[in-house]
């Protein structure tokens, strides 16, 4: 039986000694250059991204075909160089632009076609710095373009820079939201500082809640939480149910302190299990009801004695100042990590409190960060799967701590 005071170390050793996925895609092909990627083919480089095709460069984006270098964009074709887009072809240089063709170094366009430096306008054609041209003049003006001068490209910066100081712009990028404070939240209802979030309710702190199914009385979850219902401190995770401190686990229950954990009930500090519905775990053993009961409640104290506040700091924190005096005080606070000043609001001590948890010390965008850094850096490195031999293009370094398999091997090593 665990005792309370050995839980962290033997937490890291797990962790330590559980295989990492090398680089992990699902339903794609051709996609080795990359991670999390989803029915996709054909991609290089490309991060984080779901039914994309012959997309280079791309992160965080949804049904990219034959794009380049675009970031947080949806149902793109032959474009390059766009973050935050929806539904263009054939476009260059474009940002918060949506169904819109043949736009270049444009901003906040909505049904436009070839237009070119352009700011703020809707169902517009052969526009140039928001100025209508006929055709013939349009694409005379495009063709005689040098885009390979340097100055051409400051002149063209410094005109779209301009049109945007003076064209209004919506305060935040909401729609269909009540009672939201937040940036590209849609579709949500009482959200407070949350960002890239769709389908969430009465939810604080949550980032690139990107898909169908966001979160549901949660704080501090995302990257990518997707059908989230109470849960906190989770990144990279899908279909929880009261869970905390949980990362690239899915279809958990009433779970804690877990990696790579996949549909079971009440594991605690469980590192890569799968399908443990009948039973209470703590580090991978299975021990009686009443025993996970108390011991979980005694590692819970021993880990807030020691000032670790996130899954990050279980994981990675260095401990050597020993223990810490946890204080309660819901003032303002300043971060333990950047120094910034930050607030703690009422409904988050309600939530925080309801869970047992510790008021944090870190800003809500070091926390983020936190989550973030849980995974590698978006680099690929060659080395070999530790199981099979065979090559790989990983995030994983070929001298990396961890024990690395492939996908094949990973998944297997489940069974
Ligand atoms: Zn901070
Ligand atoms: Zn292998």
């Amino acid at each position: 039986m665990i005792n309370p005071k050995d839980f962290i170390q033997a937490f890291r050793d797990l962790y330590l000694n559980s295989p990492q996925c090398g680089s992990w895609t699902r339903a794609s092909e051709n996609c080795d250059y990359g991670d999390i990627m989803t029915v996709s083919k054909d991609c290089y480089l490309c991060f984080n991204s779901g039914n994309c095709r012959n997309a280079y460069y791309c992160e965080d984006s949804r049904a990219l075909t034959d794009s380049t270098d675009c970031a947080f964009c949806e149902g793109c074709e032959l474009c390059y160089e766009c973050v935050d887009c929806d539904g263009l072809n054939d476009c260059n240089y474009c940002q918060d632009c949506a169904n819109s063709n043949g736009c270049h170094f444009s901003y906040d366009l909505r049904r436009c076609k070839d237009c070119f430096g352009c700011v703020g306008l809707r169902n517009k054609k052969h526009c140039i710095f928001n100025e209508q041209y006929s055709k013939k003049d349009y694409e005379k003006y495009v063709a005689d373009l040098d885009l390979e001068d340097e100055k051409t490209l400051a002149l063209i910066d410094k005109k779209v820079e301009e049109l945007k100081k003076k064209t209004p712009r919506m305060y935040a990028h909401q729609l269909d939201t009540t009672k939201c404070v937040g940036d590209y939240v849609y579709h949500s209802k009482n959200c407070y500082m949350c960002f890239d979030t769709r389908h969430s309710e009465d939810s604080a702190y949550i980032t690139q809640a990107n898909l169908d199914m966001g979160t549901k009385d949660c704080m501090d979850c995302g990257p990518i939480p997707t059908g989230m219902d109470r849960c906190y401190d989770v990144a990279y995770s899908h279909y929880l149910f009261n869970c905390n401190h949980v990362y690239w686990c899915g279809n958990l229950k009433e779970s804690e302190w877990c990696i790579c954990c996949f549909e079971s009930d009440h594991l605690f500090g469980c590192n890569y299990m799968k399908n443990k519905h009948k039973g209470f775990y703590i580090l991978n053993e299975k021990v009686s009801e009443a025993d996970y009961k108390r011991l979980t409640a005694e590692i819970n104290e021993e880990i807030k004695a020691r000032g670790i506040y996130s899954l990050y700091d279980l994981a990675h924190k260095d401990l050597k100042d020993g223990r810490v005096d946890v204080s309660d005080d819901v003032r303002d606070r300043e971060c333990k990590i950047c120094s910034a000043d930050f607030k703690i609001v009422p409904d988050e001590v309600k939530f925080l409190r309801a869970r047992g948890q510790l008021l944090p010390v870190y800003c809500p965008a070091c926390r983020a960060k936190q989550r973030f850094d849980m995974r590698n850096k978006r680099e690929m490195h060659k080395r070999i799967c530790d199981k099979c031999k065979k090559t790989l293009i990983s995030t994983y370094p070929a001298d990396s701590k961890y024990v690395v398999y492939c996908l094949d091997c990973f998944w297997k090593h489940f069974d």
